[in-house]
């Protein structure tokens, strides 16, 4: 496996290669690799020829208050993983190759970013949109991967390499979880015995709503206040957002009369969980079946 950190030297590799013919993956991560990163890197290394992971910690998407100083940064034991899993480049660009003095273009994706994690953190997606848009350019893969944990970022990357006709595909992959149903993330290490021990209430929370849906309800506020009464029974648990929505706009459904996602973002102590879960509707699976024997 090769370790490149100048931006310079991974755009030549990848040329190199492109113009043999070879398909090129990337798995952009910000490190401290667990098994849901490697998930998506044993299903990226199974779908293409060359797989580069890239592991940088972004500052561009941290707000001033939050945790870029901290985040875990674990970059021997990130390479054994990569080597183990076959990977054939780690890209490891420093901040200030990724920003240089007079660095200044940022790519946003203002309608999709607005609400949910952006209003909980005003700069994030900015920040993502810009250094992925940054990373496809430097790698140019010909094949991205992304994990459905990070929901509202997967909808901001499609809908960025669509606006800027990136030729990529995406691909999404489902959330890796612990075995008590707690989706697997970096900042997981952070919780305490006892927020480690209450945080899959969360998904359980989540559950709760997708099984009413399933059930057949159709008001999101009525599902929504299933979910929150299931969190508000445990103190140490601060709601950020719980949200019924549109699974492309992400916008919030009224009525939940078709395919809906449910995203959330917790406070547990310190740290900041979310996740989603994906529902369908009793009415939302007659309109999939209508649309289906009409041929849409
Ligand atoms: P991160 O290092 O947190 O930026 O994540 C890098 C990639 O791994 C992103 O596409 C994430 O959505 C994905 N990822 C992180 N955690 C999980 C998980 N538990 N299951 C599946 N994919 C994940």
């Amino acid at each position: 496996m090769k370790t490149i950190h100048a931006p310079a030297s991974m755009t030549a590799w990848s040329q190199r290669l492109g113009r043999e013919g070879v398909v090129i993956g990337l798995v952009p991560t910000m490190g401290a690799l667990h098994e849901g990163h490697r998930t998506l890197i044993r299903q990226a290394r199974l779908n293409c020829d060359a797989l580069v992971v890239s592991i940088f910690v972004n500052p561009a998407q941290f707000g001033p208050s939050e945790d870029f100083a901290t985040y875990p940064r674990r970059l021997s034991q990130d390479r054994t993983l990569c080597r183990k899993e076959s990977v054939d480049v780690c890209f490891e660009p420093t901040a200030a190759a990724m920003y240089p003095e007079r660095f200044q273009t940022v790519v946003s994706v203002p309608s999709i970013a607005r609400r949910w994690e952006g209003e909980s953190r005003p700069h994030h997606f900015a920040g993502v949109a810009t250094v992925v848009t940054k990373l496809f350019g430097i790698v140019r893969p010909d094949v991205a991967w992304f994990g459905q944990k990070d929901y509202q970022q997967c909808a901001v990357v499609r809908q960025l390499a669509k606006d800027l006709n990136l030729d990529i595909r995406l691909i999404v992959r489902p959330t890796v979880r612990d075995r008590d149903g707690l989706a697997m993330s970096s900042r997981n290490v952070f919780l305490t015995a006892e927020e480690r021990r209450l945080a899959p209430m969360f998904y359980q929370a989540l559950l709760s709503g997708q099984r009413t849906i399933e059930h057949g309800a159709t008001d999101a506020k009525a599902v929504q206040a299933i979910m929150e009464k299931a969190l508000r029974e445990e103190p140490a648990i601060r709601i950020d957002y719980l949200a019924i929505c549109d699974p492309d706009t992400l916008e919030p459904l009224e009525r939940i009369d078709r395919q809906a996602v449910i995203l959330g973002a917790i406070r547990l102590g310190s740290v900041r969980l979310i996740d989603n879960v994906l529902a369908s509707g009793k009415a939302g699976r007659i309109r999939s079946v209508k649309a289906l024997q009409k041929g849409r």
